[in-house]
């Protein structure tokens, strides 16, 4: 069946990929948008023949309405233009790729319309996971994982019959700090922090895999998406990126999904699913990797994942209050404002700062999402 999609984050790493892959499914595209970068938009816009696009930048949006004046394309701006993208009548799927909280509103507005949710930006369920779950299992829509660890979880889910799963075990590359110590972390650069050795990201998840806290936000994203405390899920280093992780049942039994590290595979998954088509990505001879190595995860060089474990645990409105500091701290961190091993100390700092709800609202969460950034811009001050 034809799908009918929106891309929030159409201009990203994965907004790109999930075009390159349109061409491998039965897909037509309603909606696509952008922050700022309108030349790439348009080109899409071109190509593609959305019925709306936006910009959130005001002053973008306004450039890209000139840019398209002689197409019959509407376009938007804004949170507005976000949300109308995600939630036009036309579109059965919302594919969100847009990076950091700011998906929040739009996901919860397209889940609402009944739209299924092709999930990239895990911000999204770090933040309000519980109303995010919630209101999919109200509107029955089917939230799709993206993150090529959940998409791994889910693919292996679909042998499991309807047993339940004993373990989640999420595999991370490491980043580029890997078998650094805390110590060593004090001189690393924005320029090796931007390094990432497998995959090819937008910068802010980049930064976030080299803090690790990447894996501390997928830590919360699974516990939410497959319902198991944070103690039945492990983090084990796996340098190849090729075991995209793993789940365990009962009996011991454990099942992994494999492949090259390369995202369209997973974004085309939760586009087809449950059906399984030819796709771009090279296949995988393991007998050219030759290895695949192991480690434990290092907590005390990257204290990001002991972070995340206890906003899981804690739940309310944490994760949030994590998420807010956290993209707080590596903005500062990427406009060479703040050193890089601070990035954690000041998550720390905030989640320790915020006071603690336990069953936030929307608005709840939205205000712990700014107390956060407010918490760590003022640190930055002092
Ligand atoms: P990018 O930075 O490459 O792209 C982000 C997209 O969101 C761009 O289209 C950008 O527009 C847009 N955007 C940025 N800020 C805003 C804003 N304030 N309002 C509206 N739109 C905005 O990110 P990625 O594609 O790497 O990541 C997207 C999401 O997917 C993240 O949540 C990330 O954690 C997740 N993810 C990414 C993976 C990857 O391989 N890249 C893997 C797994 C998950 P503009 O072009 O103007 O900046
Ligand atoms: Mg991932």
């Amino acid at each position: 069946m034809k799908k009918r999609i929106s891309i929030l984050g159409a201009t990203g790493s994965i907004g790109t990929q999930t075009i390159d892959i349109l061409s491998s499914i039965d897909a037509e595209v309603v909606a696509l948008t952008t922050n700022r970068n309108i030349e790439l938009l348009e080109a899409q816009a071109r190509a593609l023949k959305p019925k709306v696009c936006a910009a959130c930048d005001e002053a973008a949006a306004k450039q890209l309405k000139i840019a398209l004046a002689d197409t019959d394309i509407q376009v938007q701006s804004g949170m507005d233009g976000l949300i109308a993208a995600a939630t036009h009548p036309d579109c059965d799927t919302v594919v969100t790729a847009v990076v950091g909280m700011v998906g929040l509103l739009p996901t919860l507005a397209a889940i609402r319309a009944g739209k299924d949710i092709a999930l990239a930006n895990k911000e999204t369920l770090v933040c309000a996971g519980q109303l995010v779950m919630d209101s999919a299992a109200k509107y029955g829509v089917k939230i799709l994982p993206v993150d090529s660890e959940h998409s791994a979880i889910f693919q292996c889910v679909q042998g499991a019959q309807g047993n339940a799963l004993d373990r989640i075990i999420l595999t991370a590359s490491g980043g580029p700090f890997f078998g650094k110590s805390a110590d060593e972390l004090k001189t690393v650069t924005r320029e090796q922090a931007l390094q990432h050795p497998n995959w090819s990201m937008g910068a802010k998840i980049t930064t976030d895999s080299a803090t690790m806290m990447n894996k501390g936000l997928e830590l919360i994203e699974a516990m939410w998406l497959y319902g198991l405390p944070e103690d039945q899920i492990d983090i084990v280093v796996h340098r190849e990126s090729i075991i995209h992780s793993l789940i365990e049942f009962a009996d011991g039994a454990v099942l992994a999904q494999l492949g090259l590290p390369d995202m369209r595979l997973p974004i085309q998954y939760a586009l087809t699913y449950p059906e399984r088509l030819p796709c771009k990505v090279p296949r995988l001879s393991l007998a050219e990797i030759g290895r695949l190595t192991f480690f434990a995860p290092d907590d005390a060089a990257f204290p990001a994942m002991r972070l995340a474990r206890r906003a899981a645990r804690e739940k309310g409105n944490l994760g949030a209050v994590m998420n807010g500091a956290n993209e707080a701290a590596v903005g500062l961190f990427l406009q060479d404002a703040l050193p890089f091993w601070q990035i954690p100390e000041l998550v720390a700092f905030a989640m320790d700062e915020v006071p603690m709800q336990e069953n936030p609202t929307l608005d709840d969460i939205l205000e712990s999402d700014r107390a956060a950034r407010a918490a760590v811009n003022h640190w930055k001050m002092r």
